[in-house]
């Protein structure tokens, strides 16, 4: 594909030129005019969307972002099944995509296989018979173990790559499922317990209950050593770089030297992401009787492998993620999850085709051109902050002006010549291929620098990113469509949707975790203290708005854990709406105040914004989220987040009447 290189004013002009024909891109059908907009907001621009799009059984939560996403898997699923429908040549890319897709609609194969396609892995942990062999098994084995390993950037020297520690061993993933004690999350444990036993059941083991046990014992030990979501948000403390005699003085129960051998690195040093986590698995693995350590290793296995087995297996499994955990009433279909394998495992191939037939090389000019305005909006924000030093001021610009930019596709496309995917093996040894295959990938790049062209998401992603150690931000094809972004629409609509998510993504280069990296995504202070201090005591007001925020009876939503995401929504709000006006200010002041639909241009762009966070969702969804996601919720990051926005009191008329309303001194006031 070409690349288009155009000057920056060339794409203005462009912008410009085809204003006259755009339409506002508000849909009045999301709208519920019956609600006041002034006293929730959310429901005035959203009510109509949420009840034209219910939930259906198979979501827990619906949302603007999901129908997009649903959009873009049913293009993914024409292109996969044309290929899935034809013979292709052995090991080209058209084969593996086709063969993956049809392995994974053959449910009745999977039924008659049973579990046998994963009784060698289960075998492997019944092999073990001694302690020591703990390291070299861990080294080695790629379904169970007690943290994870990755490959990234070394968070003091961004531009290599080594290898990083994380905490793992607890199936629940958040430690608050094991600890907390209201009755919803002892419900959760009961049932977590019962699912344990059901599936040991499955999987043909004796004394299953006894094992459930065991599980839940030992999960929690780790749980309890673990760090918090919000403990996970503090880069410094979750960094640790060691060499391996360091390593082996902290964590002496395991054989390093004989682990890393079998994991097949050689290494001098690497990043240990939660000492104490660590240490406890360390003692774990040498106090618990070998049988229990075994038993969750066993289960761990089954865990991982119960997706890809008979559907019996398949539904004890989704009865516990799905419905109790989320309120799911039923799996998506068949078709859906194919499709999202194949996404998951050949994703930039499928993103070629992708791009190659739904992508308009047109948007990313016009893309481009609003993100420059953005980012020079910021720029004159930081100019203005009056809490902030000249020297501190300067190090923002830099930074600000040296991120990279990243839209649509990427510039060279991964090689997938090397995973083979095999129709004559199982579903699950393919995809147990596939997961060996990523991490080889994955490991190929330890020790070396770091390939500054990478993607973190695949083309046809409906999402976002910003990356510290990269200074980059990232917006996939898949996003660049309605209703975040819309070629025929004007500006009030595209910078209250992209606009603000484009705004946000440039804050978390300045949020309280990407505040600590500097231009080069180096984990380095360039603050001076008293601005640093200054920015606390602002991000502090964020944080304690959010706690007050009662995402259901009694529940609150976490501030500081949806700390970095609010400052994000609040700074990309900011930011998309004087970019906005900056490019307003040619015109008239009546044509500003002009209404159409119904609305004037600052009341659209925030119609637009209310619009991108538009959901329905499940009360078991909303208390799982406020657990584990650091967004806040798509009500709160409208009715949350646009009360701390003067300019939207402007718009909307907003007075202290209003339930919404807070007093000028007591909003939020950072970026
Ligand atoms: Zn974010």
């Amino acid at each position: 594909m070409k690349k288009i290189i155009l000057s920056l004013s060339a794409i203005m002009l462009m912008a410009t030129a085809c204003t006259k024909q755009q339409t506002t891109g508000i849909d009045l059908s999301n709208l519920d005019t019956t609600a006041v907009a002034q006293n929730d907001f959310y429901q005035f621009a959203c009510g109509g969307w949420m009840a034209n799009n219910p939930l259906t059984p198979e979501y827990s939560r619906f949302g603007s972002f999901d129908k997009l996403g649903l959009n873009n898997l049913e293009q993914v699923n024409g292109l996969i099944q044309d290929l899935a429908a034809k013979k292709h040549k052995q090991g080209s890319v058209a084969q593996k995509i086709g063969d993956l897709y049809n392995l994974s609609m053959d449910t009745a194969r999977r039924d008659q296989e049973g579990i046998a396609p994963v009784q060698k892995t289960l075998d492997e942990i019944e092999a073990i018979h001694s302690h020591d062999q703990l390291s070299e098994a861990l080294g080695k084995a790629m379904d169970f173990g007690l943290w994870g390993m990755y490959v990234d950037a070394d968070a003091m020297n961004s531009s290599m790559n080594i290898l990083n520690e994380f905490q793992g061993g607890f199936a629940l993933g958040e430690k608050e499922y094991y600890l907390d004690e209201d009755d919803h999350t002892r419900m959760i444990r009961d049932e977590y317990r019962k699912h344990v036993t059901r599936m040991f059941e499955l999987f043909g083991y004796d004394n299953a209950e006894a094992r459930a046990d065991v599980v839940l014992r030992l999960e929690t030990r780790l749980a309890k050593a673990a760090y918090s979501n919000v403990e996970l948000r503090d880069p410094q403390a979750n960094y640790n770089m060691m060499s391996l005699d360091q390593l082996q003085e902290l964590v002496p129960q395991i054989q390093w030297q004989s682990y890393f051998a079998a994991f097949g690195v050689s290494l001098d040093s690497l990043s240990i992401g939660q000492v104490p986590h660590l240490q406890e698995a360390g003692r774990l693995l040498a106090d618990e009787p070998l049988e229990d350590i075994k038993t969750l290793f066993a289960w761990q296995v089954i865990d991982g492998a119960a997706s890809f087995l008979t559907t019996e297996i398949f539904m004890q499994n989704f009865h516990f993620y799905g419905q109790i955990l989320s309120g799911r009433e039923e799996p998506s279909p068949l078709w859906k999850r194919a499709v999202g394998i194949v996404n998951g495992t050949l994703g930039e191939a499928v993103g070629q085709m992708y791009v190659e037939k739904y992508f308009p090389e047109e948007n990313k000019a016009r893309m481009l051109a609003l993100v420059h305005n953005l980012q020079k909006a910021l720029g004159q924000r930081i100019e203005n902050l009056e809490w902030m030093s000249r020297e501190t001021k300067d190090k923002a610009l830099e930074k600000l002006n040296a991120m990279t930019i990243k839209i649509g596709y990427p510039d060279t496309w991964r090689d997938y010549s090397k995973l083979s995917i095999d129709a004559n093996d199982t579903y699950y040894a393919n995809i147990r291929r596939a997961a060996k295959f990523e991490q080889d990938y994955s490991l190929s790049y330890l020790g070396k620098p770091v390939d500054k062209t990478k993607w973190y998401m695949t083309p046809q992603t409906v999402n976002a990113y910003y990356n510290p150690s990269s200074n980059e931000i990232c917006f996939p094809a898949g996003i660049l469509q309605y209703p975040f972004f819309d070629m025929s629409a004007d500006d009030a609509f595209n910078y209250g949707a992209i606009g603000v998510v484009i705004g946000h993504e440039m804050t978390h280069g300045f949020d309280d975790q990407g505040c600590q990296f500097d231009k080069d995504g180096n984990m380095q202070n360039w603050w001076k203290p008293e601005d640093k201090i200054a920015f606390d005591l602002r991000t502090k007001v964020m944080e304690e708005a959010f706690n007050r925020i009662e995402v259901a009876p009694g529940v609150h939503a976490n501030g500081a854990f949806t700390l970095g995401e609010n400052i994000a929504d609040h700074g990309g709000l900011q930011v998309s709406y004087l970019a906005f006006c900056n490019n307003e200010a040619a015109k008239a002041e009546k044509d500003r105040l002009q209404t159409r639909d119904g609305f004037t241009p600052a009341q659209r762009f925030f119609l637009a914004y209310a619009n991108v966070w538009a959901n329905n969702i499940r009360p078991e969804e909303i208390l799982q989220r406020t657990k584990s996601d650091p967004h806040s919720l798509g009500r709160w990051r409208v009715n949350g987040a646009l009360p701390h926005i003067n300019a939207w009191y402007e718009a909307w008329n907003v007075t202290p009447e209003s339930p919404l309303y807070i007093a000028p001194e007591n909003r939020v006031s950072i970026w």
